[in-house]
């Protein structure tokens, strides 16, 4: 059989050409970096869990009506995904300070903010993906204003959505990254959602112990990535719960494994 064609190979996911035209298919792999891919390593059997976290999410937030580029689930590591321009901006939205806020701007960790914060950021590896303001979106054409408005629309949507999806099983949705893409229909475009949404790019934290269960658990090395990771998959209900770890004791089963 032919090799597929590869598109794009990012940090977490390689994009092959799809089985028609127009589609795309996502694969999750298990590497993970930070700090800009300074810091690299595995995180073994994050791929799988990315793959069904970010599936479920997808296709929850398409039965309230946000358009995503997701089709379907291929396999255990890989999506069909609808062939999108990707918008050049990072959407940061954010409901307690933690990480690149707390540092800039001297704000306490864990504090609750008073409004839902939106940020957005230049997607440049070569220049560490710089904080940009509307003003630099649109002096440089990255985005109309009209798209803007979506994004705005469509990240407000989706923070509050998830925020009830996490805090009902014991989750605070800290902050998270949102990437969008356009799809063209003729002469006109239409924003969605696009790339990923799963602990790699969201700050999760449990409610009662406020255990980080996402990548800080990597920045950081805090030791039980995978269980982690694991631990949202079982919460989404997408892991069986099994007699190891049950949902209120991922602490005493990640010092019991010595990580
Ligand atoms: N984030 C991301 N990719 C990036 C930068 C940030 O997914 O390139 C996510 C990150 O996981 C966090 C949120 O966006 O949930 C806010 O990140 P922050 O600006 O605090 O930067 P960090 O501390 O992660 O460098």
């Amino acid at each position: 059989m032919a090799r597929r064609r590869q598109i794009y190979e990012g940090k977490a996911k390689i994009l092959y050409e799809g089985p028609e035209p127009g589609t795309l298919i996502q694969y999750f792999k298990d590497d993970a970096t930070a700090f800009n891919a300074q810091k690299r390593g595995t995180i073994s059997g994050k791929g799988v869990l990315n793959n069904r976290i970010s599936e479920h999410i997808f296709l929850a937030l398409q039965t309230i009506g946000v358009p995503t580029h997701f089709i379907r689930r291929v396999n255990m590591r890989e999506q069909l995904i609808r062939q999108v321009e990707i918008v050049p901006i990072e959407v940061v939205i954010r409901n307690v300070a933690a990480g690149s806020l707390t540092k800039r701007l001297g704000i306490e960790e864990g504090t609750q903010l008073p409004r839902t914060i939106i940020e957005y950021y230049y997607k440049d590896d070569a220049l560490g993906d710089p904080m940009i303001s509307e003003e630099h979106i649109a002096c440089f054409g990255w985005a109309s204003q009209e798209e803007m408005n979506d994004i705005a629309d469509m990240a407000i949507r989706v923070n509050d959505f998830l925020s009830g999806m996490f805090a009902a099983i014991g989750i605070r949705l800290v902050d998270f990254k949102l990437e969008f893409g356009r799809v063209w229909d003729g002469d006109y475009a239409r924003i969605i959602l696009a790339d990923e949404i799963s602990p790699d790019g969201c700050r999760l934290w449990d409610v009662k112990s406020n255990e980080k269960l996402d990548k800080d658990r990597f920045r950081q090395d805090l030791g039980g990535v995978e269980e982690a990771y694991q631990e949202v998959a079982r919460r989404l209900g997408l892991l069986p719960a099994d007699d190891e770890t049950s949902v209120l004791d991922f602490d005493q089963h990640r010092k019991k494994r010595g990580k």
